[in-house]
């Protein structure tokens, strides 16, 4: 039997990515034209028609604003986790705020889905080496799980020395540590979620489920509602180099999705995080 990997999305709208922060005040946010709900529901679809179960990480922000969305995203059987409040990337945060970030982010959540949360991805894989302390809290917050660490180098995030597969980061704790999967390719870790999914041909991607899977390990695979979605607003003043990233290959991203759920075998996260503590001993 193949191996179960993990498959996420990363539930913000087109307006709250880290790449436009700069250009798009979070105080004009409840001015935007919100597509969250259409473009998750859209996934909800799709994921139906894969026959698949993932975990949606999902903002504070937008539960307090869709609860009917997450309601209708556990009644199809999928898992509601935190993807904090706004968005906020954890290295811009004190402990203490961001344990403030964790248990708002979890209430709103909770309301709005009726279910425990667990699981917890840090916005823009925000857990790094200048955030010591981030990994004790979530254990302290009772997390059981965190998706949060990317062992890459990247310009906006990484953690190049960071295990590419599940450990546990806290002595003392049960907390698990999901990497998000990374390609070994001549010594190098190479992303594979979410806009490298979306820019690079599907074929890199299979092949590194592929490679991780040949390891006997799950991969962690994410992308965003927004990226299914070619009609939404530009950001004329963005900086170029996010434009190309954000707006390349929208239209493909549904179908390269489909086909990607259906040729590897799927699951929620938190049913991996258990499966990999009970490896890890
Ligand atoms: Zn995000």
């Amino acid at each position: 039997m193949a191996i179960e990997n993990g498959l996420s999305v990363d539930v913000e709208d087109w307006f709250q990515v880290g790449a436009f922060e700069r250009v798009i005040d979070r105080d004009d946010w409840p001015r935007l034209e919100s597509r969250v709900e259409r473009n998750t529901d859209a996934v909800l679809a799709l994921f139906a028609e894969a026959g698949v179960s993932a975990t949606f990480f999902t903002l504070g922000w937008v539960a307090e604003r869709c609860p009917a969305l997450m309601r209708r995203i556990v009644a199809a059987g999928h898992e509601v986790a935190s993807h904090g409040v706004d968005h906020q990337r954890v290295f811009t945060m004190t402990a203490e705020q961001f344990r403030a970030d964790l248990r708002r982010a979890r209430a709103a959540l909770e309301d709005a889905s009726g279910t425990k949360v667990l699981g917890y991805r840090a916005p823009s894989f925000s857990i790094d080496t200048r955030t010591p302390w981030a990994h004790a809290v979530l254990a302290e917050e009772g997390y059981a799980y965190s998706s949060s660490v990317a062992p890459v180098r990247h310009d906006h995030y990484g953690w190049p020395e960071a295990p590419r597969f599940a450990f546990r980061p806290v002595a003392d704790s049960d907390l698990i540590e999901l990497p998000v999967t990374t390609a070994r390719v001549g010594g190098r870790n190479l992303a594979t979620g979410g806009g490298f999914f979306r820019l690079l041909p599907s074929a890199f991607t299979d092949w590194a489920v592929r490679q991780v899977n040949a390891q006997a390990r799950p991969a962690i695979f994410y992308f965003h509602p927004w990226e299914i979605d070619p009609g939404q607003p530009r950001v004329p003043n963005a900086p170029l180099k996010s434009k190309l990233r954000h707006y390349s290959r929208l239209s493909a991203m549904a179908d390269k999705l489909r086909k990607l759920a259906m040729r590897h075998r799927w699951g929620r996260i938190d049913a991996i995080a258990a499966r990999e503590a009970a490896r890890l001993g």
